[in-house]
């Protein structure tokens, strides 16, 4: 008897995977075309207002509970279009399975017949993909309960591209309002890997990024009299330079961390020297510690080159940190990450499923994991067509003008991977 029901347990994973396979086929058709509507009705973050009702109304044809209108913002005026639908099938764990909503200010250059109908926006981060995944999902878990028990959260995030949609579904009260989840996941698009390919990384996955205001301070005057100033330009460019051996210098090469500075504006006309120069900087790294150590040196750095330079103290250069456009980085559950890799490996294939290195990119859809006390994992799929691959073409990144994911084995291959990966959570 024992080994009767061993060698069930062994054959039960490829039989359910291709059944599945089957179910996916069939809804296939008409994903492609939910995908094609999301894809060319971009809504940028905060304004996801008619993307989060056609997510909430789908959703609730598929039988589940939902609640729209979730999330408050910090700043006023802005409305939370966050969707929660959540599905009851008997006692067991509680799964939140997470998709972002929201688009990117990037004009299409695509040229696809369901590329964007809206000028300057587009869903150039594949966040269209998510969607079209967390609906397929939800219609396959709904066909499936006799397979699973438990209780299922499906959230539609706003404002992802900005890291504030998490939070604002969290401060709206989303844990007092459905049950606290035992497991959250989710997905994103890669654009490097095969379409269809599932990857996954035990461990930090992807970056905390912090958004760093500097403004250097001098004392302006004529362009031929620098004598009489404390030109911030040159300071500015001391300190650019300078802050490169934060990283190079300061920190272990074992722990990644980037300090861009991708803007720097100073001076209005060539013969004045400013009074002040802005610099905006991101800021990327993966443990707490060496994210707190890097922002002090960035400080650190600015006020002792300004002091050098002669800059009273009352003009020393102002450091500023914005919390609303910082968030922590994604810590896959390393257990979690491993036990989800086994599954879906059983039921796709271990070619397909594959581990991948980190990445320095943000999200912040680990806050859902409330600093580490409810374990989360974040998996990719890749979007690209192999025979490019294989070519070795220069492959359009995630937010590019360019980027033109492979709709149906990308689509195909996430559905599966997720409803997998609800199953085996909800067992
Ligand atoms: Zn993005
Ligand atoms: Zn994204």
């Amino acid at each position: 008897m024992k080994t009767l029901s061993a060698l069930f347990l062994l054959f039960a994973a490829p039989i359910l995977g291709q059944s599945l396979d089957s179910m996916i086929d069939r809804e296939v058709p008409s994903l492609l075309a939910t995908y094609k509507t999301f894809h060319a009705a971009p809504e940028l973050s905060c304004q996801e207002e008619k993307t989060s009702a056609v997510v909430a109304a789908r959703l609730r044809e598929l039988g589940y509970i939902v609640a729209d209108h979730i999330g408050k913002y910090n700043e006023p005026g802005l409305v939370g279009y966050g969707v929660v639908a959540m599905m009851k099938n008997g006692d067991g764990p509680v799964l939140l399975v997470r998709s972002d909503m929201d688009a990117l200010p990037v004009q299409e250059q695509t040229g696809l017949p369901y590329a964007s109908t809206v000028a300057t926006k587009m869903h150039a981060c594949g966040h269209d993909i998510h969607m079209t995944t967390l609906l397929g999902t939800a219609k396959m878990l709904g066909q499936l309960k006799s397979q699973w028990h438990g209780t299922l959260l499906l959230v539609g995030q706003p404002a992802e591209e900005v890291v504030k949609g998490a939070s604002a579904m969290l401060r709206d009260g989303l844990y007092d309002r459905f049950p606290r989840p035992t497991y959250a996941i989710a997905i994103h698009d890669n654009a490097s890997m095969p379409a269809g390919q599932i990857g996954y990384t035990p461990g930090y996955f992807m970056a905390s990024a912090d958004s760093v205001n500097l403004t250097i301070r001098g004392l302006g005057g004529h362009g031929a009299s620098p004598q009489s100033t404390k030109d911030p330009i040159v300071v500015a460019a001391e300190v650019i330079l300078a802050l490169q051996t934060i990283v190079s210098r300061e920190n272990s090469p074992l722990d990644p961390a980037v300090v861009t500075v991708g803007s720097i504006h100073g001076g209005t006309k060539r013969n004045i020297i400013p009074d002040e120069v802005q610099l905006q900087m991101t800021v990327r790294t993966y443990k707490p510690e060496v994210r707190k150590r890097v922002l002090a040196s960035i400080e650190r750095v600015a006020k002792g080159i300004a002091m050098a330079a002669g800059i009273p103290e009352e003009r020393a250069p102002i450091f500023e940190v914005l919390p609303a456009e910082s968030t922590d980085s994604t810590y896959n559950d390393p257990a979690l990450t491993e036990r989800l890799a086994q599954a879906l490996k059983r039921g796709m294939g271990a070619a397909n499923v594959v581990q991948m290195d980190p990445l320095m990119v943000s999200e912040d859809f680990g806050r859902f994991g409330l600093d580490r006390q409810i374990p989360v994992v974040m998996l990719n799929v890749g979007a690209v067509d192999p025979a490019r691959i294989a070519r070795g073409e220069r492959l359009p990144s995630l937010h590019s003008s360019q980027f033109a994911p492979v709709p149906e084995p990308t689509i195909r291959g996430a559905v599966k991977a997720m409803t997998l990966a609800a199953l085996e959570l909800l067992n």
